[in-house]
């Protein structure tokens, strides 16, 4: 090993870097160096051979190719990125204006969105969520909404009875009414709006066994219909738009007394009559009332010195109304094709 080869080591060393024509290349030059059987590598090894003082003047030499080696090798390679990423620039045309790949972004349901649409409404308007169980008790589902052992909402041909003794899938969200006023224990006041599925055995165009309400109750010392009334119309043209008009109809339920369900004005002949409205120009969309004294009492409240009133509506009715849909039975079919047409922020804000 002498001196004068080694020095021609460098020499030879680059021109074999600069005929490498792509980084591919140039590793195996470098591996052909620098690897652990590389010439450089070898020559280091062979140290141990040589006498001391050979070793400190080779030893040296061979630091001194090894620091160029690796130098040139890096210098090199970062020369041929350069020129590879600038050959890219050059030959390779990019279209800016090209559409670029859309993300599949889900969507809420057009029923999750009513829902919401209508809990902004009123928390806006300060009530509060309330959740009752679905499998719930009758004494709640039934009795303490003032509903009669003969009434036929409890026969077995209506409502969904489970092995349990007692209990039911709730046939509606009312009696979670009765767990606020429960809750609430004779604090005023009680403003609370309760969405939940409810459960009735009724499969047709305009029912499904289960569906989704919306029920709101408001309980305090003087609340007249006048409340209830003003409430309604409210939430009517927040979610309906300003253009609606409303009507009361006298109507019963058990848990209300005056009872009474409202009406809008039809969407398909804008109140000129037509074939949904049976000529009417009108569409009802919920029942209320005012709280009757005695449900008032089995939630523990005094209808001597406070008074209430109470409203359900169903959000499938209200969902078709908001986004257009013709038949209740669509909205649970899960069709994507279907569903995918109700994109968010098309329409109405908040939706
Ligand atoms: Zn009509």
């Amino acid at each position: 090993m002498d001196a004068q080869r080694l020095d021609s080591w460098k020499d030879e060393m680059t021109r074999e870097v600069m005929k490498a024509e792509s980084l591919t290349e140039l590793q195996t030059v470098r591996h052909q160096w620098l690897g652990r059987k590389g010439k450089i590598t070898n020559a280091m090894k062979g140290l141990s051979s040589l006498s001391i003082e050979d070793r400190r003047t080779v030893g040296q030499q061979l630091n001194g190719i090894r620091e160029y080696a690796l130098d040139l090798f890096a210098q090199r390679e970062q020369e041929m990125e350069l020129q590879e990423e600038t050959r890219q620039l050059q030959e390779e045309v990019y279209d800016m204006t090209l559409p670029g790949l859309w993300p599949d972004v889900g969507l809420l349901h057009p029923i999750t969105r009513t829902r919401r649409l209508i809990e902004d409404v009123f928390l806006r308007m300060g009530f509060s969520l309330e959740y009752g169980p679905e499998v719930e008790d009758e004494w709640y589902n039934f009795e303490a909404l003032n509903i009669p052992a003969d009434h036929p909402a409890r026969d077995m041909q209506d409502s969904f009875f489970i092995d349990l003794p007692g209990m039911v899938l709730r046939t509606h969200t009312s009696p979670v009414q009765i767990r606020a006023m429960k809750k609430y224990d004779g604090a005023l006041p009680v403003r609370i709006l309760a969405p939940g599925r409810a459960f009735r055995r009724d499969d047709d165009a305009t029912h499904v066994p289960m569906f989704f309400q919306v029920e709101a109750l408001v309980i305090d010392r003087g609340i007249s219909l006048a409340d209830l009334k003003g409430t309604l119309n409210i939430m009517a043209h927040e979610l309906l738009g300003d253009g609606i008009k409303t009507r009361f109809r006298p109507s019963y339920f058990p848990f209300t007394e005056p009872s009474m369900e409202m009406d809008v004005t039809c969407a398909s002949c804008r109140g000129a009559g037509c074939r949904v409205c049976k000529e009417t120009g009108w569409v009802e969309i919920l029942g209320s009332g005012m709280v009757h004294p005695q449900v008032l009492k089995n939630g523990g409240y005094d209808p001597l010195t406070v008074s209430g009133f109470a409203f359900g509506l169903g959000i499938e009715r209200l969902a078709m109304r908001i986004f257009g849909i013709d038949d209740l039975r669509l909205l649970y079919q899960n069709d994507m094709e279907f569903l995918s047409q109700f994109q968010p922020y098309t329409g109405r804000p908040g939706l």
